[in-house]
Formats: C-alpha cells, sequence, structure tokens
C-alpha cells in the first residue's frame, strides 16, 4: 500500500524511529538523496490524528523539497521529517536529543532543519546528539530578499521594468519575512496595503510603510498589481480566484495553493503564479549554506538568482502553453539530473 501511494514516488529512505523511553514517534524520507548522498529539510512536529496522515505528510514534503532543492542550484537532495505530537505538550528536551539521535543514526544522509513546531531553539538543542543539524540562525531576511527579486522578476515580466515605483503590493501577513520584504518594497516606492490577524503587528507596518490596512478576509481581494501571500500556506482557492484583482501573485508563504489544480484557474484568469518553492527559496540557501559552506555574499548571490530562474520558468510556461508550476516542476527535474551526471562524469 505504502508503495504504490503517488506520494510514495520511489522515495529511496523512509525510516521509522520510535523511543519509548522519551515519546519519541517519528519518521525520516529521503526522496533523493542528492549527487553527493546527502538530503535536506526540516523537521515537523505535528499532533497528526493518525500515522498514515504523518507518513503521508513527510512523503509529500520530502518530494516538494528534492524541486525545492533542485531549482535553487543546491546540490542535495530532498528529505523531511516529522515528530508525531503536540509541540506544545510533548516537546521535552529529552524528546528533542532522542530526535538528534535518530537523525545521526542515518550519519549525515539526512540534514534536518527548522518547521513547523519545531525553531531554531529546538534545532540547537539536537546539534548536541547529531552534527546534521543546521537553522539555529534566522533565516528570514534572506528569504523575503528572494521574494522582493521573484517580485521584480515578475514585474519585468509582466511590465516590461525593474522599476517598481507606484506598483500596488498587497502584503497579508507582516511577521519576519512580510515585514522584511515590506521594507524591501516600501525602500523601491511601491505602495503598501498588508492584512495580518496581529494587531501589533499591524499597527506596525502602517507605521513604518504607510501602508494601508485592510481586514485579513480582504487582502486577496484588494484593488492591486500584486498579491503576496506572507502568512499560512492554502490561501489561494477557486474562490479567492474569482474575486482576485491582482494580475501577479508573488509571496513567501509556503504551500499558497489551496490544491494543485487551482493553477490552472490562475494561467486562464492570466494571473502570473510565481511558484512559492521557488520565490522562497532564500530562506533555504541560507540553512543550507551551512552544510555546503557558501560566505554569506554567495548566498546573497544564489538567492537574487531567483531572479533569473523566474524569468525561465515564467517563459518556458509561456512558450509551452503550461503552467508556471508544471514549467518549474520540468526546471527542478532538469536541474537535478544535470546535477547527478556532472557528479557522475
Ligand atoms: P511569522 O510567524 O514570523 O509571520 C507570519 C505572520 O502571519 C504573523 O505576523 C501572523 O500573525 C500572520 N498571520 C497568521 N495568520 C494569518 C492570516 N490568516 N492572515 C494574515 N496574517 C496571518 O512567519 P514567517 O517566518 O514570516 O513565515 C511566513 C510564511 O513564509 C510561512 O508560510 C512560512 O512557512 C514561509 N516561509 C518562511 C521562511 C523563513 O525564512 N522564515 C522561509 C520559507 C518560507
Amino acid at each position: 500500500m505504502i508503495f504504490d501511494a503517488p506520494s510514495f514516488d520511489r522515495h529511496e529512505h523512509v525510516v521509522f524511529g520510535h523511543d519509548p523511553h522519551t515519546g519519541l514517534k517519528a519518521i525520516i524520507a529521503i526522496h533523493r538523496l542528492g549527487p553527493e548522498g546527502r538530503a535536506l529539510g526540516g523537521c515537523r512536529m505535528v499532533a497528526y490524528a493518525t500515522e498514515e496522515e504523518a507518513l503521508d505528510d513527510v512523503l509529500r514534503l520530502s518530494k516538494g523539497m528534492t524541486y525545492k532543492a533542485a531549482v535553487a542550484h543546491l546540490p542535495l537532495g530532498g528529505a523531511k521529517s516529522v515528530i508525531i505530537g503536540n509541540p506544545q505538550k510533548q516537546k521535552t528536551p529529552a524528546l528533542l536529543h532522542s530526535m538528534g539521535r535518530f537523525i545521526d543514526s542515518l550519519r549525515g544522509q539526512y540534514i534536518t532543519s527548522v518547521d513547523v513546531g519545531i525553531s531554531g531553539h529546538d534545532v540547537a538543542i539536537m546539534q548536541a546528539d547529531t552534527r546534521f543539524a543546521v537553522g539555529a540562525g534566522d533565516p528570514s531576511p534572506t528569504t523575503a530578499f528572494g521574494v522582493f527579486r521573484g517580485i521584480q522578476a515578475a514585474v519585468k515580466y509582466r511590465m516590461n521594468t525593474d522599476d517598481l515605483s507606484g506598483i500596488r503590493v498587497a502584503v497579508s501577513g507582516v511577521g519576519k519575512v512580510g515585514f522584511a520584504l515590506c521594507e524591501f518594497l516600501y525602500d523601491h516606492g511601491v505602495a503598501l496595503t498588508i492584512a495580518d490577524v496581529n494587531r501589533d503587528a499591524v499597527t506596525h507596518a502602517v507605521d513604518r510603510f504607510q501602508a494601508k490596512a485592510v481586514d485579513v478576509h480582504r487582502i486577496a481581494s484588494e484593488e492591486v498589481d500584486i498579491f503576496a501571500p506572507c502568512a499560512l500556506g492554502g490561501i489561494i482557492d477557486t474562490a479567492a480566484i474569482d474575486k482576485m484583482k491582482a494580475s501577479i501573485i508573488a509571496g513567501g508563504a509556503n504551500n499558497q495553493l489551496a490544491h494543485d489544480d487551482v493553477v490552472a484557474d490562475l494561467k486562464s484568469k492570466g494571473i502570473l503564479y510565481a511558484p512559492d518553492y521557488v520565490v522562497n527559496a532564500g530562506g533555504l540557501i541560507n540553512v543550507a549554506s551551512e552544510v555546503v559552506t557558501y560566505s554569506a555574499e554567495e548566498v546573497h548571490n544564489r538567492t537574487d538568482h531567483i531572479y533569473d530562474t523566474l524569468l525561465e520558468i515564467f517563459g518556458k510556461a509561456d512558450a509551452e502553453d503550461k503552467t508556471t508550476l508544471a514549467a518549474a516542476e520540468d526546471i527542478a527535474r532538469q536541474r537535478y539530473h544535470a546535477r547527478v551526471a556532472a557528479v557522475a562524469a
């Protein structure tokens, strides 16, 4: 049943870890090991309703990491891990140490990092038990820079200009990534509309960027040029697309599409969608720099390259009459196989 599941997609390793002393129940999934025998992906801790749900999540996320790393030109395969449990109630230092030992048992084939329910502080605890845990720092500024370059690429492609002054952008979520993105945009003369469930965050952004604040339920249908989701995933569904006035979607949030099929609706409505995992790859590049020892300058340059990658994706999607998501996957596969072939040669 597992081997035939669509999410399995020929995973190279799926390993189950259980420690009755600490209550650890975890799964590590390595989709592709990568040309140098290493795969990177965060660790997520969620109170899954069933073990099947946890397995499906880890397989799906790990496959996504293969594409994300490949499209960002990183020499790493894709992987992910999940800990089954409520992070508020069950996340203890002992459990994190136990997870660190589980990760270490794979001897570097899997390298972990932060994700939902697992913070940089938690990663630092795991680092006592394994060298193969990275991301104790904050990648948000790099992520925001990449999203900014993604927005510039979309504007270049659609409006044939690199000048953002006077462009209207709606940012949903002004947390770490959204706020830092607003700084780049504001400095380039963009007119900002923002929304956040956190009132303090709204006030801060309004004061700092002279932004217009709207309700979180209205932000996706604002009269703007660009919609930048920087909060939770699943925000773009058929109903949101029907009401959307923006002609570009480019933001930092993970898993923006409620499901992959809505990308066809975006295409038919003429909305240019910058695939989320391409636009927000700055965070991964930043984390990967701890594994492949990139300098700060190289992290910056690689994140800057998101601009060129997106122009390639947009051009391919139009030339081959496919969605930007399909074009991004083609490019990710090409880059992955090219790197594997280069290492084998
Ligand atoms: P964050 O928690 O700092 O900020 C999220 C903000 O969204 C908060 O201010 C929160 O109040 C707000 N929010 C929550 N629900 C909302 C809603 N329904 N509508 C509007 N606002 C809402 O998180 P972050 O690190 O800025 O990450 C934001 C998104 O970017 C997430 O989807 C994350 O997975 C993704 N991402 C982050 C990074 C990174 O480097 N931090 C990297 C890649 C992807």
